[in-house]
């Protein structure tokens, strides 16, 4: 007798109340969308308040939009509120929003505007959403955060100093997470994109984002193979279930192996 196969679709987060910044577009949106598909009920916390608003009237009535400047702390406690008042408590926290200020590692032209500008986003803004969010999953004894990271928070040369340093910071935001938070029953854990065609390094590159994907996947081991944005969401809809149960303090990396090889 055959085995019985997986359940490909299974509602994995049946149940589950997430918030996922940066959801508005990119790998967020996708995020979004699977998220719902998979039973979640979804609040995209972004400050593209048109894509946002324009989401969640196509998604209907288990998503909403909340504007969140992730770097302002008012409005990342107010977006956990209106989530617990709204959907009556909080699962998941998918802290994800993230820009890029340049795709070249070069020290001479790191500003120090524009580098802190980045860390305020990358780095302070997940450390504000795991932050509030921890203030009621600490109650609720249950919980899961989630961060975007990078392969940049592996590997040098990826992009800007900015970046890397944010992203590889994210790492340790994780670590120290999981150290403190598991004892209250909440898991952490990254996941790491390589490239994905998204618009965020709109104006940073020398090709135009329709050309992106044909770059990437000329790159390295992945031999053709372009990453979605739906093949980053997967891993997190995989960490943020009950699947992923004792997974916690991972960074997991979505690279088709590039970064090992
Ligand atoms: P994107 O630009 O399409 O999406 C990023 C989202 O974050 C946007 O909706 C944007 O409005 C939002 N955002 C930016 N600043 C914000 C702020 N201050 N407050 C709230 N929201 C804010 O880009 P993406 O590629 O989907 O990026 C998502 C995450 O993935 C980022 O953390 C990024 O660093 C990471 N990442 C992307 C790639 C890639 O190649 N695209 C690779 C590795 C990691």
């Amino acid at each position: 007798s055959t085995p019985a196969p997986s359940v490909p679709n299974a509602k994995r987060l049946e149940g589950k109340v997430g918030i996922i910044t940066g959801g508005a577009r990119g790998i967020g949106e996708a995020a979004v969308r699977l998220f719902l598909s998979h039973g979640a009920k979804v609040v995209i916390a972004d400050i593209l308040d048109n894509l946002g608003e324009a989401l969640c009237h196509e998604l209907g009535e288990d998503v909403s939009y909340i504007h969140c400047d992730v770097t302002n702390e008012d409005d990342v406690c107010k977006t956990v509120d209106f989530t617990v008042e709204k959907y009556g408590k909080l699962d998941i926290m998918y802290n994800n929003a993230g820009i890029v200020d340049s795709l070249m590692p070069e020290i001479l032209n790191t500003e120090k505007a524009k580098f802190e500008r980045v860390l305020g986003v990358n780095l302070v803004g997940a450390l504000l959403g795991a932050k509030h969010a921890a203030r009621v999953m600490i109650p609720a004894g249950k919980g899961c955060i989630l961060f975007t990271a990078s392969v940049a928070s592996e590997i040098g040369g990826f992009s800007s100093y900015a970046y890397s340093c944010s992203k590889t910071a994210i790492v340790g935001l994780m670590k120290s997470a999981t150290a403190e938070l598991g004892r209250f029953g909440i898991r952490v854990n990254c996941v790491s994109p390589y490239g994905v065609a998204t618009h965020i390094a709109d104006g940073l590159l020398p090709v135009e984002a329709v050309h992106f994907e044909g770059l990437l996947s000329k790159v390295g081991n992945l031999q053709g193979v372009v990453l979605k944005a739906e093949d980053i969401a997967q891993a997190a809809v995989y960490l943020a279930s009950d699947d992923a149960k004792y997974v916690s303090g991972q960074n997991l990396l979505v690279d088709g192996g590039y970064t090992i090889v």
